[in-house]
């Protein structure tokens, strides 16, 4: 696969195929809300508008989540990307435990999505470690720990004596229920199904080109000259921004992810549970449904042209050989999956969601950060509600003009 911003054999892509193609637009259409994106998150934000009866339209320019959402790792988790001491200097410590709290209040929705509708994503949920090998960061870790126990999150805290897994960690917060994994790209098309069947327009292969807003309507123009009438606009395009906005919304990098063949043992892999460590960059792990171990990170300065950055195999050979000193018990380590792709990140690791302060038509839910799925979920959740005239406080903590000065 060779994408914009999305490179390589992607493991949810392949072992998937393609589950369901929807039609390209032909005709002139009028609806009230225009999502344009259909990855995870513009089909979180369509199973939402139709789940209130709000009459909504998805226009994916490419297929159905082959976007970032085939490369996403999808680990699940409230925690965010760094610890509380580190966002301190960006937001509140009352913000940071408030979007900790809100991503658990997310697990709780996709929890709740699976009860009603089936486990058709390999939903599964976890618990969660973020540790360090590094004996200077122990401090920062027990710190962690220490201020995620006094709000009320069950955690433990684990470290070399008491050290369940087959690598080295000298300090490790290890939380209770904390996260889930899932197939992102099963994830999205499940939710499609649903909502289409609640009313939701999806167009593949329908890449707005143009926007043009009017006092009371917006009309959105597609490559082969169709028109979309609507009352506002949703973004949800993942890192592609610039038809919509001049503004820079957060720092890109490119990430990197390899899989395993399905494997024998999880031998010194404990519970199978979304680890993260606190090295620059980090490293993050997961399993999956058929038993393989997905492991990522590595990132360095976005590269567009990836094509042409003859150190990405190297990138690959760096995290397998991560994951075989981690896990030297399991013997039949062999990488199946390597792709990589553009990812963005916030100083506070949150994403956008709402509205333009500029223009009352232009909405936006963008998933950045490594905790993109969760904070898409509460964008349909907030989002939806506020069309109909509800204001939801946490908006606020994900404001698209919060950094401005
Ligand atoms: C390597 C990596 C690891 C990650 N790990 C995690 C993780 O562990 N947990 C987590 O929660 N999040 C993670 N994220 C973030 C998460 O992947 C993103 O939040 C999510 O996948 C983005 O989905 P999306 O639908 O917003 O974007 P995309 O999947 O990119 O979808 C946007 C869609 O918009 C379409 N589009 C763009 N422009 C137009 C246009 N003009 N007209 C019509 N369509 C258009 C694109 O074709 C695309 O399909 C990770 C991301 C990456 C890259």
């Amino acid at each position: 696969m060779n994408l914009q911003f999305v490179k390589g054999n992607s493991l949810f892509a392949k072992t998937n195929k393609i589950i369901k193609q929807y039609n390209y637009l032909t005709e002139d259409i009028d609806t009230d809300v225009i999502i344009i994106g259909g990855g995870v998150t513009g089909s979180i934000l369509g199973y939402y508008f139709s789940k209130n009866n709000i009459d909504s339209v998805i226009l994916e320019k490419n297929i159905i989540g082959y976007g970032s959402t085939s490369i996403t790792t999808a680990l699940l988790q409230y925690e965010l990307d760094s610890t509380v001491r580190d966002l301190e200097q960006y937001t509140t410590k009352e913000n940071i435990i408030q979007s900790y709290k809100l991503g658990m209040k997310a697990l709780d929705e996709i929890e709740e999505f699976i009860r009603t509708y089936d486990n058709k994503c390999n939903y599964k949920k976890r618990d969660t470690l973020l540790y360090t090998a590094k004996s200077s960061d122990i401090g920062q870790i027990k710190e962690e720990y220490n201020i995620r126990k006094e709000n009320g999150f069950d955690v433990e805290f684990i470290d070399e004596k008491n050290n369940p897994f087959s690598f080295d960690l000298k300090a490790g917060v290890y939380a209770k229920n904390a996260g889930a994994e899932i197939d992102p790209y099963r994830y999205t098309h499940q939710l499609l199904d649903i909502a289409t069947k609640n009313g939701l327009k999806v167009y593949e292969n329908t890449e707005a080109i143009k926007v043009l807003y009017n006092n009371d309507s917006v009309e959105v123009v597609t490559k082969y000259d169709f028109k979309v009438k609507g009352k506002i606009i949703i973004v949800a395009t993942g890192y592609h921004t610039e038809l919509f906005s001049n503004r820079s919304f957060g720092v890109t990098t490119t990430a990197f992810n390899v899989a395993t063949k399905p494997l024998s043992s999880f031998d010194g892999y404990y519970n199978k549970v979304l680890i993260r460590d606190n090295k620059e960059p980090y490293n993050y792990l997961r399993t999956t449904m058929d038993n393989r171990i997905i492991i990522g990170g590595e990132d360095i300065n976005f590269i567009p042209d990836i094509n042409n950055y003859n150190e990405v195999d190297k990138k690959y050979s760096i995290l397998e050989q991560r994951l075989k000193t981690m896990f030297p018990n399991i013997k039949d380590i062999e990488i199946e999956y390597k792709y990589c792709g553009a990812f963005t990140s916030t100083q506070d690791n949150l994403g956008f969601i709402g509205k333009d302060p500029a223009n009352d038509k232009l909405w936006f839910n963008l998933g950045y950060g490594a905790n993109g799925i969760l904070f898409a979920i509460l964008g349909g959740i907030m989002l939806s509600k506020l069309y109909l005239g509800e204001f939801n406080d946490n908006l606020k903590l994900f404001k698209v003009d919060r950094f401005d000065n």
